[in-house]
C-alpha cells in the first residue's frame, strides 16, 4: 500500500504534468525547425486525451534523434502518471516497497526504490550499457 497522502500524490501529479509540458515545449521547438506539421499536430493534443496511446511512443516512431532525450523523459512521465492512475505510484516495481517521499521529490518518475535502482545500474554497467 502506498503511504503517500492524497495531497502528496496530487502534488507529484502536478509536478509530473508540468515537467511533461516543459518537455513538450522543447520538442515542439525542435520540430518546428523541421517544419513537419504532422508531428507538430501530434504535440498539440493533451496528454491522456487519446487513452492509453502514448505520445512519447508516437514521437519515438518518427525516430527523431534531436528529441531523443525529451521523448525518453516523456515516456517516463507517462509511465509515472499511469502508475498514479493504477494506484501504484510510489511503490517499487521490483520489490514492492515504498520508494519514499524524499526520493520522489528528487525523481518524481522514480519507479524503483534506491536499493533496486542501484542494483539495476550495477547490472547495466556489467552489460556494458553506455553511461548517460
Ligand atoms: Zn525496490
Amino acid at each position: 500500500m502506498p503511504s503517500l497522502t492524497p495531497s502528496q500524490l496530487d502534488r507529484f501529479t502536478t509536478k509530473l504534468k508540468q515537467d511533461y509540458q516543459v518537455l513538450l515545449i522543447e520538442v515542439r521547438g525542435e520540430l518546428e525547425h523541421t517544419g513537419d506539421q504532422h508531428r507538430i499536430d501530434l504535440l498539440n493534443r493533451e496528454p491522456g486525451d487519446s487513452g492509453d496511446e502514448s505520445m512519447a511512443n508516437a514521437l519515438a516512431d518518427f525516430n527523431v534523434a534531436i528529441v531523443d532525450r525529451q521523448v525518453r523523459g516523456m515516456r517516463d512521465i507517462e509511465a509515472a502518471l499511469r502508475r498514479v492512475r493504477d494506484g501504484e505510484y510510489g511503490v517499487c516495481v521490483d520489490c514492492g516497497t515504498e520508494i519514499g517521499v524524499a526520493r520522489l521529490e528528487a525523481y518524481p518518475t522514480a519507479k524503483r526504490c534506491i536499493v533496486c535502482q542501484e542494483k539495476r545500474e550495477r547490472d547495466y554497467a556489467q552489460e556494458g550499457h553506455p553511461k548517460m
